[in-house]
């Protein structure tokens, strides 16, 4: 599983998302980002939003990595 706090999950048809940060990771000015290969990070907050699809692939390879770590040990 991956253990990033400030990653927020899109439709897959999403192709632009807006963020002003939250109570978390602090507010800022509301700033309109593009997905660029169904990713985009904000760079205020590092917020990270990521499409359900490109999520799953990242997903996966963590999967497979982690199998090859614990292969190596
Ligand atoms: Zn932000």
């Amino acid at each position: 599983m991956i253990k990033r706090q400030n990653l927020k999950i899109l439709k897959n048809h999403e192709t632009s998302i807006s963020c002003d940060g939250d109570s978390v990771s602090g507010r800022h000015p509301k700033i309109f980002l593009t997905l660029k290969d169904g990713s985009a990070e904000c760079y205020y907050c590092g917020k990270l939003f990521v499409t359900e699809d490109t999520h799953e692939k990242y997903l996966n390879k963590a999967r497979k990595n982690f199998k090859k770590n614990k292969k190596n040990v």
